[in-house]
């Protein structure tokens, strides 16, 4: 299977969010295709691998968070395509008020400029999916499986040798070997996550595609780095919180812990373009829900 990634540089950053362009003869096939804000640079990104956005027939969306699905419902509108969900997701594509309102709250006056304008996917132009399934789309067989850990709406697709993680494979850019679990509210679940992890590496796949950025071949060492990460965030942030703590102070070890595992030798723009990829207060918010709702034994 070919495929393609198109940086959509987020922020005007490169490297740092992606979607994946799988071209066939019949009806090519995204997956995720990033926020409203930067879908001219799809299409632009589309266009300069010499195909056409208007035969993009199908949509995968490994979860329905903005930086993933924020363009689906103009994709929708504009190209006409199929797109594909997770059920827990589904009832925000068709009606995104809640969706809107909970990404506005957090990012205020940013909203715009980060995200885009999001609309609804009508219903005849969604597939709702469990995880589990096998799909015939465009001459290709996908296999969608559904890990929670990151998001209760998350997927993650098996074609051919190759692993589409969205968010649950982790954050790593291009040049690192570093991989942190990008944990924003509300849904994180880290024991859900490693379960995730199994369900992938049982995969045996030669190659995972994360959406933060980008294809790599090292499975065993990508999956035994995220590991380490998410038991270094689980440990960090329980200190933290049992030393009577906040979001602030479990940020800055967080950023203190990158800091220490990033290597910036070949390209100091590394640290800032993981911060955006999964911003550090955003990091500790999520830890300190999962703490307090999933395991508030822990903090006695
Ligand atoms: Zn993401």
């Amino acid at each position: 299977m070919k495929v393609h990634a198109v940086d959509l540089e987020l922020m005007g950053t490169p490297g740092v969010v992606g979607a994946y362009f799988i071209p066939s003869e019949t009806g090519h096939v995204l997956v995720d295709c990033g926020p409203g804000a930067t879908l001219e640079k799809l299409y632009a990104g589309i266009k300069k691998l010499g195909f056409e956005p208007s035969d993009v027939k199908h949509l995968l969306l490994t979860h329905i968070h903005l930086d993933h699905a924020g363009a689906a419902g103009r994709l929708a509108r504009e190209l006409g395509l199929q797109v594909y969900v997770h059920k827990n997701g589904a009832g925000h594509l068709l009606r995104p008020e809640r969706l809107i309102e909970s990404a506005t709250r957090i990012y205020g006056s940013m909203m715009d400029v980060l995200w885009g304008q999001f609309e609804a996917v009508p219903e005849n132009q969604l597939t709702v999916l469990e995880g589990g399934e096998t799909l015939n789309i465009s001459g290709l067989e996908f296999r969608a499986f559904y890990t929670p850990g990151h998001a209760i709406h998350h997927l993650a697709y098996f074609i051919d040798d190759a692993i589409f993680s969205g968010d649950v494979g982790g954050v790593r850019l291009q040049g690192s070997s570093h991989v942190v679990a990008p944990t924003p509210a509300p849904d994180i679940d880290l024991e859900a996550w490693r379960e995730s992890i199994n369900t992938l590496r049982e995969l045996n796949a030669k190659r995972i595609l994360v959406s933060h950025y980008g294809e790599f071949g090292d499975l065993e060492a990508h999956w035994k780095n995220l590991e380490k990460n998410i038991n270094d965030l689980e440990q960090l942030s329980l200190e933290v919180m049992r030393g009577g703590g906040g979001r602030e102070e479990i940020a800055k070890r967080i950023e203190i812990l990158s800091g220490q595992e990033i290597s910036t030798a070949s390209d100091s723009t590394m640290n800032t373009r993981y911060q955006l990829a999964t911003p550090y207060l955003m990091a500790a918010d999520g830890l300190i829900r999962y703490w307090t709702r999933k395991r508030p034994e822990a903090l006695l």
